[in-house]
């Protein structure tokens, strides 16, 4: 029967209760509001196969040369370019493999009836598709994903399933053998952590209680495009028809998350970020597009995309919907600034935050111990400028291209280079 002795080998993946066969693993929130698997010993039939699941347990590091192939790609079609977090990568390979094979797409989305929650759900058409675009950055349940992925797979359906490295890595530990189905394909993220659903719910609460009306509508990656250019922050729509858009660095959940105080314990151990991916395809961000290809101007993003498989080749590299230019991966790796290749560093006061959390502002949390980062001037007058509508880039190139440079001279140590395998597989 699994138990979770120390809290950084669980990702929550969710393979072991989806394995159970008598379903007596729940998967419950703890404290923070993340979820573990929770065992009734009593219905529990000793059969070992929740165990035999974890990926955390049984993936081992292998050594591997090389690079996988990468693209700078976005969606040729504008509007679900600008549906998309970031160049639409997802959307153009989703369309595209839902027009090539019929099959069914898995993705995350937030669940219609409560919007703090992110599960995994599935398309089967583009209106389908459009909830499961741009990033939700808290974790997704998977449910009983997989256990719906193995059946469309033995009915002879093909199947996409986009999520975390290791929503990915559980999905094929859950699936065995059947993970090399001809017909499922797979894409998971550079991913920086998957922050904690109940902070998710504080801050919901709190953007209510503020402005004194339901939200709408809601998203983490809002894009307002002008001038040849574009801002991202987060979007919010409320009830009394009031409109706001928050810079990411400003707000008080997006602080929370790249201020690595709300993600998963497990993430800032992650074992699965290598360069080479269980996935078929990794997609990611990427803000240098004109540095790698000079003369293109990013107007509405771009996405990083780096094909490990010849699966991978077909989502990508066959995909007329998708604009494609191709750039070295280690560069590209390099330029995304280490979340391929490395864990997030919890903040310090992780601990205290999560200790406080429900029983105070969560704004108030926030300003105290990830408060908004002073700006330099120039910073500060290409934001002032940008949220008035005047987008110059020359006052960012400077800053941007410092960035870069920075970034560019790092090493991608040795213990990511290669890929997490289960033992089968290395036989
Ligand atoms: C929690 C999280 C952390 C991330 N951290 C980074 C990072 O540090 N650096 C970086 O370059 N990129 C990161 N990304 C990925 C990035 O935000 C974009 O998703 C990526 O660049 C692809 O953009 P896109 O426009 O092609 O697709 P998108 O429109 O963003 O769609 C990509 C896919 O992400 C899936 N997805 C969305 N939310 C979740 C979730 N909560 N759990 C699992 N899957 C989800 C969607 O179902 C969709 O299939 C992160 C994404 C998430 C969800």
């Amino acid at each position: 029967m699994i138990t979770i002795e120390n809290k950084q080998n669980c990702t929550g993946c969710g393979a072991c209760a989806q394995a159970c066969p008598v379903g007596c693993i729940a998967m419950r929130a703890d404290e923070e509001g993340f979820l573990y698997p929770a065992p009734d010993a009593d219905r529990c039939v000793s059969c070992g196969k929740c165990e035999k699941v974890c990926p955390v347990s049984h993936a081992r590091f292998a050594a591997r040369e090389g690079f996988p192939e990468g693209y700078l790609v976005y969606d040729r079609d504008e509007k679900w370019r600008l549906m998309a977090a970031g160049g639409g990568g997802f959307a153009g390979i989703a369309r595209d493999f839902l027009k090539k094979t019929r099959g069914v797409v898995f993705g995350a989305r937030f669940d219609p009836s409560d919007r703090s929650r992110v599960l995994h759900a599935r398309a089967e058409d583009e209106e389908g598709l459009k909830p499961l675009l741009k990033s939700k950055y808290v974790q997704s349940d998977t449910g009983d994903t997989f256990s719906r992925v193995r059946a469309l797979l033995k009915e002879g359906r093909a199947v996409l399933y986009s999520g975390t490295p290791c929503q990915i890595q559980g999905l094929r530990a859950y699936l065995g053998p059947d993970r090399e189905a001809p017909g499922l394909y797979t894409v998971d993220l550079s991913c920086h952590g998957a922050p904690s659903p109940r902070v998710f719910g504080e801050y919901l609460k709190y953007l209510e209680a503020k402005e004194k009306s339901p939200l709408i509508s809601f998203t983490m990656r809002d894009k307002r495009p002008g001038n040849g250019l574009y801002l991202q922050g987060f979007g919010m729509t409320f009830k009394n028809g009031h409109q706001a858009f928050v810079p990411h660095k400003k707000d008080v959940f997006g602080r929370c998350f790249w201020g690595e105080i709300a993600s998963r314990p497990s993430c800032y151990q992650c074992p699965f970020k290598t360069v080479w991916r269980a996935a078929d395809v990794t997609l990611g961000d990427c803000w240098f597009l004109n540095s790698f290809v000079p003369g293109e101007q990013d107007s509405l993003g771009v996405t990083m995309a780096l094909v490990h498989t010849d699966k991978g080749k077909k989502l990508v590299a066959e995909n007329a919907l998708l604009r494609r230019f191709p750039v070295a991966s280690e560069k590209l790796i390099l330029a995304n600034g280490g979340m391929i290749y490395q864990s997030a560093v919890p903040h310090p006061s992780r601990a205290v935050f999560f200790s406080r959390l429900g029983r105070e502002p969560l704004d108030r949390l926030a300003d105290e111990l990830v408060p908004v980062k002073k700006q330099r001037l120039r910073a500060r007058l290409a934001d002032r400028l940008n949220e008035s509508g005047l987008r110059l880039e020359f006052l960012r190139k400077k800053s941007r291209a410092g960035r870069l440079k920075e970034r560019l001279n790092r090493t991608i140590p040795e213990r990511a280079l290669g890929e997490m395998v289960f033992p089968a597989e290395r036989e």
